[in-house]
């Protein structure tokens, strides 16, 4: 089956008892023993749940992998594989990766000892400079958020095979239709479902898919022990949004594409974080190790803070949100919101500066998305020529 055939028919069709096309939703916490030590697969849903399963084999077949774990949120994703790790175990992580992965890694050192670097990734000298004898893993997050840098997934998976550790990349902003890090060398990939893979902005869930049988069986393990399984309803969910993924996908792609080269000729702008473009300084490794840009677009305002805040409050269709990936376009300002928790000085080191502004690119009227943040970005501070600049539509 081809990628996309993938996405609707994957761990789906097994109802042997009344042929639904759909997956049924299982939404019970306990399955009852034909005999006594004799089930028929099931027996506890924080163990593992038929709809789960479902999923898990649908999020498997898509990334290539042996086996995956659907978790309740892409943070229990990374919780969950954290564990496969121990005191005095030394992770080099990128510089630039979400907030929360930044401050569980912190955590994790404070509370349990593991070490942790974090590094630019995309100069790898310094991630060979900063291995040591303990490095188990090099956490990758590419295209990192908000500033959509981008990783070699290929180049860091050989490095780390090299020093007996393990490649980790969270593929959250691309989903598997833009990029399969397995067939770069990942080893575990990890997901925040709510993203792109749900698509619908109603759900929180996360998954950690792994290449070999032993990791999958390790990390299914962990996923129990730890309790950290997604609910039957939610699963149920993300296998509905995950049949619409390729053409979610490539609208995204389309309409992420147009606004970033409108922010790009806009005079308020003064950067356009977009890997599509080809001013993006990586734009040659994207189109190699990427099928393509995704819907993902970040830029820095040419002007005050107050400026910034009043692009912020001026969006009508872009809603001011946290999050990214589902239909409904969203705008969110990193410093304040989504990268709030990140310690100050790291966030200053990966350049994320207060000017900066975030947008998941929904799937709506490409139009409406540019007239939404032409009159937004009609500040106060500018002058009356370039208020009357005019919105040209990009795509009908
Ligand atoms: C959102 C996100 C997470 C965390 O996922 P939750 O579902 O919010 O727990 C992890 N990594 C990336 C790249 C994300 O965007």
């Amino acid at each position: 089956m081809r990628f996309q055939t993938k996405t609707i028919h994957a761990g789906v069709d097994k109802d042997s008892a009344f042929n639904s096309v759909i997956t049924p939703l299982y939404q019970t916490s306990t399955f009852r023993f034909e005999e006594i030590g004799v089930t028929k697969g099931y027996d506890y849903t924080r163990t593992s749940n038929p709809t789960r399963r479902a999923l898990e084999e649908n999020l498997s077949a898509l990334e290539g992998g042996f086996g995956a774990s659907a978790v309740a949120t892409g943070m229990a994703a990374i919780t969950t594989t954290l564990h496969l790790f121990k005191s005095g175990d030394h992770i080099i992580c990128t510089h630039d990766c979400y907030g929360g992965t930044e401050r569980l890694l912190r955590t994790y050192r404070d509370l349990f000892g593991i070490q942790i670097s974090f590094v630019d990734m995309s100069d790898l000298s310094t991630v060979e400079t900063a291995i040591t004898s303990h490095t188990r893993a090099l956490w990758i997050e590419t295209p990192s958020n908000p500033l959509l840098n981008i990783l070699d997934i290929e180049a860091l998976s050989s490095i780390a095979h090299r020093h007996g550790a393990l490649s980790i990349v969270d593929n959250t902003f691309l989903s598997p239709y833009f990029q399969r890090p397995f067939e770069l060398g990942a080893d575990l990939i990890v997901h925040s479902t709510t993203k792109y893979l749900n698509g619908h902005s109603d759900v929180v869930g996360g998954a950690v898919i792994s290449r070999t049988r032993e990791l999958a069986e390790r990390i299914q393990w962990l996923t129990n022990c730890l309790g950290q399984g997604a609910s039957p309803f939610d699963c149920w969910l993300v296998l509905r949004g995950i049949k619409t993924l390729a053409p979610r996908m490539k609208e995204h792609e389309r309409n992420a594409h147009a606004v970033a080269e409108y922010l790009a000729r806009h005079p308020h702008v003064a950067r356009v974080f977009y890997p599509g473009l080809s001013s993006h300084p990586q734009h040659e490794l994207a189109r190699r190790q990427q099928r393509g840009f995704g819907g993902m677009v970040s830029f820095e305002v040419r002007g005050s803070l107050r400026d910034v805040y009043h692009i912020l409050r001026s969006t009508r269709v872009f809603a001011l949100a946290e999050s990214l990936g589902g239909v409904e376009s969203l705008i969110e300002h990193p410093a304040s919101m989504s990268h709030a928790s990140m310690d100050p000085e790291a966030r200053e080191r990966a350049g994320i500066n207060e000017r900066v502004i975030r947008l998941s690119v929904g799937t709506e009227d490409v139009n409406d998305l540019i007239e939404d943040l032409e009159r937004a970005l009609r500040f106060s501070s500018i002058t009356k020529e370039e208020s009357t600049l005019q919105t040209t539509p990009v795509l009908s």
